[in-house]
């Protein structure tokens, strides 16, 4: 079963790093081996099942099959190595102070964004684990 965690981010403006930094929350969803493998497995079908559409377009087929063909295996085996990803969530914006919501994306240690009331360009500084030496 997939783990939704409540985390809070660090909003820091990219244009004037001056600005105060802001603290939102995401929701961050870890996947164990399984979940990994279902994930991979609904991916690979779905283009699998588009691959299969895609032999009824006339000409374009010849492109159109072998693209979704290896682009389905090849995103499909990534989703194998996906270890958690951020639902989204909202904090509050470091420039205009509304709060705007942050998009889902994977989970690394920073992911940009903006702000859907100003257009500021923010950074969202994510928690990492702490790392063990060796
Ligand atoms: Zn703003």
């Amino acid at each position: 079963m997939p783990i939704r965690t409540e985390l809070p981010v660090s909003i820091q403006s990219r244009n004037f790093r001056d600005l105060p930094q802001t603290t939102g929350h995401i929701t961050k969803i870890e996947f164990d081996k399984g979940d990994r493998t279902k994930n991979a497995m609904r991916f690979i079908g779905m283009g699998m099942a588009a691959t299969f559409c895609a032999v009824f377009v006339p000409i374009a087929h010849w492109f159109l099959v072998p693209l979704l063909f290896v682009a389905s295996w090849v995103f499909g085996l990534d989703k194998l190595k996906e270890m958690a990803r951020s639902e989204g969530g909202k904090g509050p914006c470091p420039k205009c102070h509304k709060e705007f919501p942050i998009e889902p994306s994977t989970y690394k240690e920073r992911i940009t964004d903006t702000c859907s009331y100003c257009h500021e360009d923010v950074e969202i500084l994510f928690p990492q684990p702490a790392k063990t030496e060796g």
